[in-house]
């Protein structure tokens, strides 16, 4: 049945937030919660952007410490502490093994007061301090790394979000449970200023209609898009921004910790981050300038990852690539940073007021770590353009929905044990909660209800098809490429879920009532989404 939005646009809003990414669901998040009346426009999916080619971390960035950003590092190391304990189920403490070699850029000395200032500006955080290990115990510790020239390693803390895409989604679900209109393939594409409102035309990707949204002020949330987005929209004379691309390979696991490593040709800093029985090795930095839809990793990136990883593990089995991931960051423009990597990671909140566009607010720049407080800022400033009374910022202490447990793990062992009765295998409780929380249990009464729905999506993983049925009917999942990338990991894993694909495309199509063209343009779509994370040839 083809989506109608009329209704859910009939009303006028305080706010409009174009863009669905970590910026523009938090500040959706922010603002309903405060009491706004707030329309969110989204033209793929969220978490989309990005969000989904990001290194998944949420850190202070020990790396910003060389560039002496420490209001970055610090605000980055605060808002890491609220997120782990606001979002505790999508956000995890992570150990990082950083080795030292005897020609490192970076020597022990130096690294040791690295060390000791990101613990210094961390001085609230509940994770472990840093810790030094002998060349012996760090051998022992990564049995794969080259000890030519190993002085030791320290290993610190920091927050992983294996699933960032979900961060996103339940910020918009949030959003919607307080009165936020929440609306994903649909893009903003024209602006009129009619007497004190905003007349946005948004078109439904889906259905090919187009609507009139009204609001008092419009969030511009759209990452690297944003330059080109406030060019159709408000013509804006000037870009803003300075667009890296950055990309990361699957590769086998070749680490028991996630590990920093020091390119030798560049002096770049990089990651290997353990993804299930893989490892995510990146990132790069170089300047970006195309079409941003269809940025995919090339030969050369993918030669200096891989080249740069084997020269600290070169016993690893680095060469086979099952997929990579590849992504423009949105920086703030900066005239004095020469290289990529010097551009600080800033953001910006802008108010086009004297280009004639009262009310009218760009987001620029922002990492996933930072989305609360930059939506805080973001909203403070609309809430001072509406002269609106609203109740204050609960974003520090407001938990996500599937937040509601204050101990993941106990509440791992709790469901399995009132699902176990029903044949679930702890796998699949335990992939539940990763992904859902607290919310898993409703999954799961989904598929103790509709017995097929608990029969797994591929055998001997630990999916089921209740996940889909459930995201269709609460998570605005619409394509395959929203279940199998971004509201599971599936899409995510060796093989992509390629196999699968026809099968999840059918019964979406059978849930949404799609006809045969339709089911085959959707898998088609999702086949044209993987193409652009190529990995080397079986
Ligand atoms: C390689 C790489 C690694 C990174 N690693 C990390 C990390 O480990 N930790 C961290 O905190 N940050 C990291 N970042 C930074 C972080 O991912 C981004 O800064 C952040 O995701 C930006 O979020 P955003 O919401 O502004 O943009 P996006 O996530 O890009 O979202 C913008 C959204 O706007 C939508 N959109 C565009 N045009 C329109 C329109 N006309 N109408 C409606 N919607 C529209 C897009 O579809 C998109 O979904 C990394 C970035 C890169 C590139």
């Amino acid at each position: 049945m083809p989506r109608d939005l009329s209704a859910a646009f009939a009303q006028q809003f305080d706010m409009l937030v174009i863009g669905g990414g970590s910026n523009g669901t938090a500040v959706a998040r922010d603002a309903a919660l405060r009491g706004l009346k707030v329309a969110l426009l989204e033209k793929e999916d969220f978490g989309y952007g990005t969000v989904s080619r990001s290194t998944r971390l949420i850190h202070g960035g020990l790396r910003y410490l060389e560039l002496f950003d420490f209001g970055l590092v610090r605000e980055g190391l605060r808002e890491r502490e609220i997120l782990l304990r606001t979002a505790p189920h999508l956000v995890h403490p992570l150990a990082f093994f950083t080795p030292v070699y005897k020609n490192s850029r970076v020597g022990v000395p130096k690294l040791r007061v690295g060390m000791w200032l990101y613990d210094l500006l961390s001085w609230d955080k509940s994770l472990p301090r840093h810790r030094f290990l002998n060349r012996e115990e760090a051998a022992a510790a990564e049995p794969l790394l080259t000890t030519e020239g190993l002085r030791g390693a320290f290993v610190y803390y920091d927050g992983h979000v294996p699933m960032p895409e979900r961060l996103c989604l339940e910020a918009a679900l949030q959003a919607a449970a307080h009165g936020a209109v929440i609306v994903n393939h649909a893009r903003a594409e024209k602006l009129q200023r009619t007497g004190d409102l905003y007349l946005v035309t948004a078109r439904d990707e889906l259905t090919a209609r187009t609507y009139e949204v009204r609001a008092k002020s419009v969030i511009n949330a759209t990452g690297p898009w944003a330059d080109e987005v406030n060019d159709r929209l408000v013509g804006a004379a000037q870009p803003e921004l300075r667009r890296t691309k950055g990309i990361h390979l699957l590769v086998p696991k070749l680490s028991r910790h996630a590990v920093v490593m020091l390119a030798e040709s560049d002096g770049r800093l990089f990651f290997a981050i353990p993804w299930g029985d893989y490892t995510y090795i990146g990132t790069t930095d170089t300047d970006f300038s195309g079409d941003l839809d269809r940025v995919r990793a090339e030969r050369e990136e993918f030669e200096y990852l891989i080249r740069e990883t084997k020269r600290v593990f070169p016993g690893a089995d680095v060469g086979r690539v099952h997929f990579s991931t590849a992504g423009v960051r949105p920086l703030v423009r900066d005239p004095r940073a020469r290289h990529e990597g010097q551009v600080s990671r800033k953001h910006r909140v802008k108010h086009h007021e004297d280009e004639g566009y009262p009310g009218y607010f760009s987001v620029l720049g922002g990492k996933i770590t930072n989305m609360r407080a930059v939506a805080e800022e973001t909203v403070d400033k609309a809430v001072r353009f509406l002269k609106a009374q609203v109740k204050p910022c609960t974003t520090r202490e407001a938990l996500f929905p599937g937040g509601m447990h204050p101990d993941m793990d106990r509440f791992k062992e709790e469901l399995a044990g009132r699902y176990g009765a029903h044949g679930f295998a702890r796998e699949t409780v335990n992939n539940l909660v990763d992904l859902y929380g607290t919310v898993a249990s409703e999954v799961l009464d989904l598929a103790v209800q509709e017995p097929e729905l608990a029969r797994p999506v591929r055998e001997g993983e630990p999916d089921i098809w209740a996940q889909l049925a459930f995201s269709v009917r609460r998570e605005w999942t619409y394509t395959t490429a929203d279940f199998l990338l971004r509201r599971s990991s599936m899409g995510l894993r060796p093989g992509m879920a390629l196999q699968v694909a026809p099968e999840v495309a059918r019964r979406l199509g059978r849930y949404l009532q799609r006809t045969d063209e339709e089911v085959a343009a959707d898998l088609a779509a999702y086949e044209q989404a993987v193409a652009l994370m190529p990995g080397t040839p079986d």
